[in-house]
């Protein structure tokens, strides 16, 4: 009611009063008579509608405020008549007394709801309040809602598909989730993984699983509840029954948190062997060069104040020709059998290890003297020469040993390691089964060896091999029956031994094209010597590993235009080392085309006589040395006396080489050697020497002489 339409005093004031409250209430407000003419409203519901002061008046109707209202911009999307018709015909319909409630669009977008009361005194009392935040508010609450619940949704389906275990507690230490890995690696019951399972509950059970940190079990779930309530998260590692867990525990903001766990058992295991095996050799499980470095570097220290330590380097003798002929899988077993047996000389205190192929090296820490390090190399070099059997086979081996003893001969590791790298060298040139100290000037002998070695690469381009000849004579015949060619090498000045430069050309391969062209070059030589005369060529075992030896030999003996019988090959005993069945087809098929096949230097290796049963040699070829010792050592006359009654039997010509002296011709004449050979009738020779030398008969004159006398 406004004031302006009150009639006396104290009705003045009662409108007064009740228009003040009107306007002070924080919502719009009007009232509609029975007849739907406007009797009361506050300026709240002006402002709402944006009713000007002037432009409602008391008896105004509904259907001109309609009117009003749409000019305005209210009830946009519906006309005046529309909307008249829908509002009046719910006001009409609701004159129960009960409350009903209508929202309406004004200007700007806004909401409006209105509630209706119909009295039957007053009309309809209607209230107007904007709603157009609190929607937004709800709006925006039901978006969160949604959102929480898909995260929930997300969050569910990630517990439950990760591999590692997972739980989380809320700030009071109950369960909140945890998923089945979690469960799987605390064997947890069913009852343990619920939610709202107490902390305690689950601890007392890893208690019982054997997670107890060593205490009882009130120790451990207090630690446990302390690290906790210290919020100490983060990283640990625990052992359960053998297994490795990773344990990481992340603070939730709530006060809660969230622990994963990991079992990392195998990974671990993997880990600790992949160490392993960076530092190990696989085929011995020995160290290997970078851990043995590594050991050297500790040992710097206790040099550098005078304590002694030895390095010995050990190189396994004729390994190469045993893996190249036997096969890799003997190679193998012969590197385990060694690595055994050089673990039967170390002390507890040393490093063995396997720097590659059939290189070993010792450490031994401490030594009191230098000669420590040559009894332990002495005991290396006889327990590796022993025979092994490898899958029913003899093999032997040797062992060279270069020693470098520090602080002497160096503290720093790379210097001792050279240094006695540097002795190995210098005893496998000294012929091998040897040990060897390291000695100053050392490193200028390996230079030399090094340019041998280039220079060798070269030396057939460059026609700097040349061969000589050496005369065997056959005893009964009374002639030269046979000539052994021999290689030489002319370099630099000087004329360099075979001695020298055979074995180099063996280490790098060389010999293969070297001996091919010796097998030529005597052939052809000896196609121009009397008809009956043979020639001999030196093999190399490393010529067998080429598999076309034979039709080497063929196409040899075919350019010569020499028949087979007038060649005669010579080999080793370290050939047959290594019995092996190509080895052995190509001797087979070489003796088959007419070739002679002879055994050399007979009585040097350890089983001379069995190697003689191995294949049907043509002639045996007794080693210098017996010779050299013929005078001196009774044992070595026995010998010979025996090899050739040997010979005798197995139908085998002998020959006993470097004869020098009368007596050593008696000798073995009078045991009934088939040829001999020397210095007694003649050193090796030029080509054209020997020549002259075949057709006179000067050396038949010269036996014919010594049997005269
Ligand atoms: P080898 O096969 O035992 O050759 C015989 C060696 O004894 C030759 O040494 C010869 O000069 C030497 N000699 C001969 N008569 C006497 C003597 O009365 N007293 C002494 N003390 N020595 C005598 P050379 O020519 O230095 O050859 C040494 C080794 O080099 C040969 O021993 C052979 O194993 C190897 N060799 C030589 N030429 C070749 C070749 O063309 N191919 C291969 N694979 N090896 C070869
Ligand atoms: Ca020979
Ligand atoms: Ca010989």
């Amino acid at each position: 009611m406004r004031a302006e339409d009150a009639g006396s005093l104290s009705e003045m004031a009662e409108a007064l009063l009740l228009d003040a409250a009107l306007e002070n209430i924080p919502y719009g407000f009007c009232v509609w008579s029975p007849q739907f003419r406007l009797v009361m409203w506050n300026k709240h519901y002006r402002d709402l509608y944006g009713f000007a002061a002037e432009a409602i008046y008391r008896g105004m109707s509904l259907e001109e405020v309609v009117q009003l209202s749409a000019q305005l911009g209210n009830h946009p999307g519906q006309s005046p008549d529309e909307f008249y018709e829908a509002y009046s015909s719910q006001l009409l319909a609701n004159r129960s007394g009960a409350r009903t409630k209508n929202q309406e669009v004004v200007h700007g977008g806004r909401t409006i709801e209105t509630a209706h009361v119909f009295s039957p005194a007053l009309g309809w009392v209607v209230t107007h309040e904007d709603i157009t935040d609190e929607i937004a508010r709800t709006e925006v609450v039901q978006k969160r809602k949604l959102e929480l619940e898909r995260q929930n949704i997300r969050l569910d389906a990630a517990v439950n598909n990760i591999s590692q275990g997972l739980c989380m507690m809320d700030a009071k230490g109950r369960l909140i989730i945890c998923n089945e890995p979690y469960a799987r690696i605390y064997n947890l019951p069913e009852r343990l993984i619920k939610p709202g399972t107490q902390l305690e509950d689950i601890l007392s059970h890893l208690f019982d699983m054997g997670m107890s940190a060593g205490g009882t079990r009130e120790e451990y779930i207090a630690w446990r509840r302390d690290v906790i309530a210290r919020r100490e998260y983060g990283k640990n590692v625990h052992e359960l029954n053998g297994r490795t867990i990773m344990m990481q525990h992340h603070p939730m903001k709530d006060g809660g948190w969230v622990s994963t766990h990991e079992d990392i058992t195998e990974q671990k295991q993997n880990e600790a062997r992949i160490r392993h095996l960076a530092r190990h050799d696989a085929l011995t499980d020995l160290p290997n060069r970078i851990e043995f470095l590594e050991q050297m570097a500790k040992t710097e220290a206790g040099l550098s104040r005078g304590e002694m330590a030895a390095v010995l380097y050990i190189d396994l003798d004729h390994f190469k020709a045993v893996n190249d002929t036997l096969g890799h899988a003997v190679g193998d077993e012969v590197i385990k059998q060694a690595s055994a047996r050089l673990w039967g000389t170390t002390r507890e205190t040393d490093v063995l290890a396997r720097l590659g192929g059939d290189e070993f090296a010792l450490l031994m820490r401490p030594i009191e003297h230098v000669s420590d390090a040559a009894k332990v190399a002495d005991r290396i070099i006889k327990s590796i020469g022993a025979p092994m059997i490898i899958g029913g086979q003899q093999i032997e081996i040797g062992a060279s040993v270069g020693i470098a003893v520090g602080p002497g001969d160096g503290v720093k590791t790379d210097t001792l390691v050279k240094n006695a790298d540097l002795a190995l060298y210098k005893a496998k040139s000294e012929g091998r089964s040897t040990y060897h100290f390291f000695e100053t000037g050392m490193d200028a002998e390996l230079q030399q060896r090094r340019s041998i070695e280039a220079g060798l690469r070269l030396a057939l381009q460059r026609e700097e091999l040349r061969l000589v000849f050496q005369p065997l004579l056959g005893l009964a015949e009374n002639r030269v029956t046979c000539v052994e060619a021999l290689l030489r090498w002319d370099h630099d000045g000087r004329t360099i031994s075979p001695v020298e430069f055979i074995p180099i050309a063996e280490e790098t391969g060389l010999i293969v094209a070297i001996g091919e062209w010796v097998l030529r070059e005597a052939l052809k030589t000896c196609a121009t010597w009397p008809g009956d005369v043979r020639v001999a060529v030196n093999l190399s075992p490393i010529q067998f590993k080429s598999r076309d030896l034979t039709s080497l030999v063929r196409s040899a003996l075919a350019d010569a235009h020499l028949p087979a019988t007038r060649l005669e090959l010579e080999i080793t005993e370290s050939l047959l080392l290594a019995e092996n069945e190509t080895t052995f087809k190509a001797l087979h098929e070489l003796r088959a085309m007419g070739v002679r096949i002879s055994m050399d230097d007979f009585g040097t290796g350890y089983s001379s006589l069995s190697y003689l049963r191995s294949f049907p040699f043509d002639k045996i070829k007794i080693d210098r040395s017996f010779m050299r010792d013929l005078t001196t050592r009774g044992d070595s006359q026995a010998i010979i006396q025996a090899v050739i009654g040997l010979g005798k039997s197995l139908g085998m010509t002998t020959t006993a080489e470097g004869v020098e002296t009368e007596e050593q011709l008696e000798m073995v004449r009078k045991h009934g050697a088939t040829e001999v050979q020397g210095f007694l009738f003649s050193p090796p020779l030029p080509p054209a020497a020997l020549a002259n030398l075949l057709h006179s008969d000067s050396v038949k004159a010269q036996v014919d002489r010594k049997k005269a006398s």
